[in-house]
């Protein structure tokens, strides 16, 4: 899995270059944080959510405490469909994980500065080259699967699925009922473009 994580940067940065030129006229600037703070669907993929594991496990015990709290009420929240703040946005708007962030969060920007009648508008091109990114990242971790952020991340702290999955089996089955009910997709399923339909 070490192997396939230090995968996932190239895939960010060969995004970056393509879509570089297109993020050349972008509203966004240091300190708004609308997406991460009326954020819908954060979706990572397994392997992206092993990677902010390692992070979250370095961090100082008492931070891993609260944001395991964190990540729970966000759960709790997205559960009775309320609108939740991405549980790694700090107080100063800044993201917790940024150097791990998901390519949710990469692939984001806006032509418009953002507020609650403008959500992010991207070119036409960037969506295009984000959809390709995504089903390289499927790709990449073809025995896993994508979803909400906190949800994966929920699956990865469940010993019972993240044995079979470092153990590089794919079994959907053994997360079918979680997975209908929140929405997880199986990644060679998407990858290979298939609907999203949960696992
Ligand atoms: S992971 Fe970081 S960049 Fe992504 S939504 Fe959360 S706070 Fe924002």
């Amino acid at each position: 899995m070490k192997t396939k994580i230090d995968q996932l940067q190239p895939i960010y940065d060969n995004f970056e270059a393509a879509a570089q030129s297109y993020k050349a006229d972008a509203a966004c600037a240091k300190g708004c944080a609308f997406c991460c703070s009326d954020a819908g669907s954060i979706d990572i993929t397994t392997l992206e959510g092993l990677a902010i594991r390692d992070v979250i496990a370095a961090m100082p015990r008492p931070r891993q405490t609260t944001l395991k709290k964190m990540l729970s009420a966000d759960m709790r929240r997205r559960e009775q469909k309320k609108v939740s703040a991405c549980p790694f946005l700090m107080k100063n708007r800044s993201c917790m994980i940024y150097a791990v962030r998901p390519f949710a969060c990469r692939r984001i920007y806006s032509l418009k500065i953002c507020g609650p009648d403008q959500h992010p508008l991207l070119s036409r091109q960037v969506m295009d080259l984000g959809d390709a990114a995504i089903r390289a990242l499927q790709s990449l971790d073809d025995t896993g699967y994508s979803g909400h952020l906190s949800y994966i991340l929920h699956m990865l702290d469940t010993p019972a699925f993240l044995n079979v999955y470092l153990a590089g089996e794919h079994k959907p089955e053994a997360v079918m009922v979680f997975g209908k009910t929140h929405g997880i997709g199986i990644n060679r399923m998407l990858a290979a473009g298939g609907p999203r339909t949960g696992a």
